[in-house]
């Protein structure tokens, strides 16, 4: 069968299952357009049928959440977790707390989540989860008790060698807080059900700075292979939270350029390059839940309304900001101003019609699931660290983060290259799926 009818019919048996599902659409369609050619070279039949098992989660819980706000008024939202598949691990990956929660993001997330894992080598599974609940403007006290509802719900459905959720958009240190906190009251028991928790109370160090960074190991590793260095690169980010602030930290330790940093409302521009010093003034700010907006209005920095940070010409492109943020204008855009890779710190932030302009320009592009793997593999790394009752240095965690963002690198080279390029969203789509299809086939899944 030619590759296009076969990604055809996939892309079919994908919508008659799940028809309103539109990134989850988009996120299988991606994969399945490097899996599919590879497999029918491979004259691999069994291969199609995996991927088509990996059309469907596991399981979908979906509940209710109640709980009462300042007002002493009982809100509801619905609470979230897909449990997409557990061949290579426990279910691992994070919960989501924004207004854009529902099953089809929460789908694409969770199938990302598996390939993400495996690449990573360790023995996680995938799943994602969360709420249609925007944190946005609400009290500690508020999210504390929207934390406690939540868990309460979930509590039944995860634990240290079920499913083993972490933070993601919304949910940092002090939600996990909140939430492992009420899952011990629940349960009696101290057990790494959550990761993405403090040092002080069983998390690992440098869980928090792990995506950022690893997204510039892994970026080290692109441009080492290419024979460049990051020093002096001209860097814009996308996004102002937890990914953003250390991809940007990083940047600045290995002296490249951060030209920008951006939120919903508009883009802050440092034309000289960001320093150390305001980034530690931004990263107070965003601390005490003040937006980008209004610590760029107190700090004295450029600030364009509305105004996406890729007007700005760079040498590399980092989108940590959320799913399909970077179109094909906003492409064509870093293509004119001379850049050259585009790093995807946050997951799908590249519409296919940017991706197809950015192939045709042969720029770079390291996909998210290769890219910001290292929060999860440090994950792992605090789950081992929990189950040997011993942690570990920030040497250590560190040194590991990066072996493993040098081996998903070289991994991405094994399957993506081709006449001395790197497609490394090739290579990373194939890698993964070769991780799970081997164990899903000894499973005798098919
Ligand atoms: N939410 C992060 C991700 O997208 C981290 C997941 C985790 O640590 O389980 O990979």
């Amino acid at each position: 069968m030619p590759a296009d009818s076969a990604l055809e019919s996939f892309e079919d048996y994908v919508k008659t299952l799940y028809p309103n599902y539109t990134a989850f659409h988009q996120a299988t369609r991606d994969v399945a357009e490097d899996v599919i050619p590879y497999l029918l070279e491979n004259d691999d039949k069994d291969g199609i049928e995996i991927l088509k098992y990996l059309a469907q989660p596991d399981r979908v819980i979906d509940f209710r959440v109640d709980w009462r706000n300042d007002q002493n008024q009982t809100e509801t939202h619905r609470g979230f977790r897909v449990q997409y598949n557990n061949a290579l691990g426990p279910y691992k990956g994070g919960l989501r707390f924004s207004d854009s929660v529902d099953l089809d993001v929460l789908f694409f997330l969770g199938f990302e989540q598996c390939f993400k894992n495996a690449l990573t080598g360790l023995p996680l599974g995938g799943a994602k989860g969360g709420a249609n609940f925007n944190p946005h403007g609400r009290s500690d006290e508020e999210i504390r008790r929207f934390c406690q509802a939540f868990i309460t719900e979930l509590a039944r459905h995860i634990g240290p060698s079920t499913d083993i959720p972490a933070g993601d958009i919304g949910v940092g240190s002090r939600e996990i807080a909140f939430m492992f906190d009420h899952y011990k009251s629940i349960t009696g028991r101290f057990e790494s059900a959550l990761t993405g928790k403090s040092p002080a109370f069983g998390g690992s160090c440098g869980r928090q700075e792990a995506t950022g960074y690893g997204a510039v190991y892994f970026t080290e590793e692109i441009l080492a292979h290419h024979n460049d260095s990051l020093k002096d690169k001209r860097c814009c980010i996308s996004g102002a939270g937890n990914v953003a602030l250390h991809t940007a930290e990083k940047l600045i330790e290995l002296e490249a350029q951060v030209l920008t940093l951006s939120d919903r409302g508009g883009t802050a521009v440092f034309a000289k390059g960001l320093n150390h010093k305001t980034l530690t003034k931004i990263q107070r700010g965003k601390a005490q839940r003040q937006s980008l907006q209004e610590i760029c209005a107190k700090l004295d920095i450029e600030y364009h309304d509305e105004q996406k940070p890729w007007q700005q010409a760079c040498d590399l492109a980092f989108a940590c900001a959320t799913q399909n943020e970077l179109g094909e204008r906003d492409a064509q855009r870093l293509i004119d101003n001379g850049c050259r890779y585009v790093i995807e710190g946050a997951n799908m932030p590249n519409t296919d019609g940017a991706l197809k302009l950015f192939a045709k320009q042969s720029i770079v592009v390291a996909p998210g699931k290769a890219a910001n793997a290292g929060g999860v593999a440090v994950s792992g790394l605090e789950i081992s660290q929990n189950r040997s009752m011993m942690p570990w240095d920030i040497d250590r965690v560190d040194e590991e983060l990066r072996k493993i963002m040098k081996d998903i690198h070289n991994n991405c080279v094994k399957y993506g290259e081709h006449k001395g390029k790197v497609n490394y969203i090739k290579g990373a789509n194939i890698a993964a799926f070769k991780q799970l299809s081997e164990a899903m086939t000894l499973y005798g899944k098919v």
